[in-house]
């Protein structure tokens, strides 16, 4: 341990680093992150999803970092606000599967909770037949459905995802073990056991940030 970090120093060494980041790569990791967080719930359903926003009045097509920023987090406004006009409009989230696509309004957290209210007793299955603008806006928020009970203080008496093993699988060490951990309902320990088990490197920002920029630097 002598000539080498402890897991504890090379974190906190990591979180120094963070703070020096601009605000351009700040912003680039919290997409990259976003998406694959977003690819990791879909994969994990069988679907995938993709929020839309292209404002109405200047034509901008917002990032889904950018549709959230814009929301009220108020359950009766329904809309996010154009980064470029402020122009105010509602977006909608696309999902994909069982080779077909629907588009959904995609609603911000609050109102993904607001309209979730009273719904406990439904299984995953019939919440996503029934109200599936809800159900895909509250999992893109909350990571799970029992977690956006959690955060009603309700308790979701129905698992929600089988065979998340292999599932996950591709997802290990490019997100955090804590993020797949939160969108699988188990441990960060069980997620780590089994990353450590495969010999996959975990996550480290640095290492996904450079990777990011890789292609640029080519082109030049
Ligand atoms: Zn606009």
């Amino acid at each position: 341990m002598s000539m080498s970090m402890s897991l504890g120093q090379s974190l906190r060494q990591e979180q120094k680093l963070e703070m020096q980041l601009t605000q351009e790569q700040r912003l680039m990791l919290t997409q990259h992150t976003f998406s694959l967080r977003l690819a990791l719930i879909g994969a994990l359903r069988d679907e995938q999803y993709e929020p839309k926003a292209r404002c109405p009045s200047c034509n901008h097509a917002l990032t889904p970092i950018e549709i959230i920023n814009g929301f009220n987090q108020d359950p009766r406004d329904f809309t996010t606000s154009c980064p470029k006009c402020q122009h105010r409009f509602a977006p909608s989230i696309i999902s994909f599967g069982n080779g077909s696509s629907i588009e959904l309004p995609f609603f911000c957290s609050a109102q993904a909770l607001d309209q979730l209210r009273g719904k406990h007793l439904m299984t995953p299955a019939e919440l996503s037949r029934h109200h599936p603008a809800v159900y895909r806006s509250a999992i893109v928020h909350h990571g799970t459905i029992t977690k956006a009970f959690n955060a009603l203080s309700v308790e979701y008496p129905f698992a929600e995802i089988s065979d998340w093993r292999n599932k996950a699988r591709p997802f290990l060490g490019r997100l955090s073990d804590r993020v797949i951990a939160e969108c699988v309902e188990v441990s960060v320990k069980t997620i780590t056991k089994m990353r450590d088990e495969l010999g996959i490197q975990r996550y480290q920002w640095c290492k996904a940030l450079a990777k990011l920029k890789a292609p640029k630097r080519r082109e030049g």
